[in-house]
């Protein structure tokens, strides 16, 4: 039995499960993709995703940070990869040394510092970029990329010893063909990662969405998150397939919010946004 009330859903043939709620707790992974993108509470059944995306250190998204390592130790796991930006790589170093002086027993850790612009190759063919979301100093947002070599139009035709034999004489017969798969935003207001085009492509865009109501700017301002006047005008210049609206906060009833969401968004964009927030919150078709 699984240690969370998460929502299950697949979008672009790719699965998501996760939990969301402003100031609660927000952790999200795509089992496939070997990826979770932060880690409040540290669902059991995302113990297995080795690679863990950190957005920022708010306790709603990396309350269990150590807990996700020392429980892959005790399960006989190798130890998990946690990405972060690389301002904070001593921090967690001291978190984990702590509780290794609490516990008896340091969770192993292999930590990786990034900044704005860096990659980290997950897999072959599978790489996540960096870039800065705007909320707290050093936030970072990820897109995972699918990242092909692909033969040139005008090899297309050929055999493959012909194939073998050009390679052979060092001619430069690919390209290198990106797909943005998933992008993941944390906590942020606006600010410039809205123009990337990894963002805007992306296949998926998971992006948080805290306040709906009208006199919850000041709050929205105060605490650097998005307000739906902000994704009002920015989603329909989206290429996504898909888009996930997640931290929506307890404040504001997810019924409303989806009906603000009708109200506020043309008919063929308002179909693309899906909400996570917990299995009884969420999109009821995708359970
Ligand atoms: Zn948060
Ligand atoms: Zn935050």
């Amino acid at each position: 039995m699984g240690s969370h009330r998460l929502q299950k859903l697949s979008l672009s043939d790719i699965k998501i499960e996760g939990y969301s709620v402003a100031g609660e707790e927000t952790a999200i992974g795509l089992p496939e993709l070997n990826v979770c993108f932060d880690v409040g509470k540290a669902p059991d059944s995302l113990l297995a995703v080795d690679n863990l995306f950190i957005s920022h250190t708010h306790m709603d998204h990396v309350a269990n940070l150590a807990y996700y390592c020392s429980q892959r130790d005790f399960r006989e796991m190798a130890p998990g990869t946690v990405l972060l930006h690389e301002s904070k790589c001593g921090m967690v170093e001291e978190l984990l040394d702590f509780w290794g002086r609490f516990d008896g027993s340091r969770p192993p850790a292999n930590i990786i510092g990034l900044t704005a612009g860096r990659e980290y190759e997950i897999r072959r063919n599978l790489i996540a970029f960096a870039f800065d979301t705007n909320h707290t100093p050093d936030s970072l947002g990820y897109t995972i990329i699918d990242r092909r070599q692909k033969l040139k139009e005008e090899y297309l035709e050929l055999e493959g010893q012909e194939i073998a034999k050009l390679r052979k004489e060092g001619k430069d017969i690919t390209y290198t063909l990106n797909v943005p798969l998933v992008t993941y935003l944390g906590d942020t207001m606006s600010g410039d990662f809205q123009l990337l085009p990894c963002v805007k492509q992306s296949k998926i865009l998971i992006t948080e969405c805290t306040f709906f109501e009208e006199d919850h700017h000041d709050r929205a301002n105060a605490g650097k998150h998005f307000h739906i006047d902000h994704l009002v005008k920015w989603l329909p210049e989206l290429e996504c397939e898909h888009i996930l609206l997640t931290h929506l906060s307890r404040r504001t009833h997810i019924g409303e919010a989806k009906k603000i969401i009708n109200q506020r968004l043309a008919p063929e964009v308002a179909s693309k946004v899906v909400f996570m927030m917990d299995r009884f919150n969420g999109h009821a078709k995708n359970e």
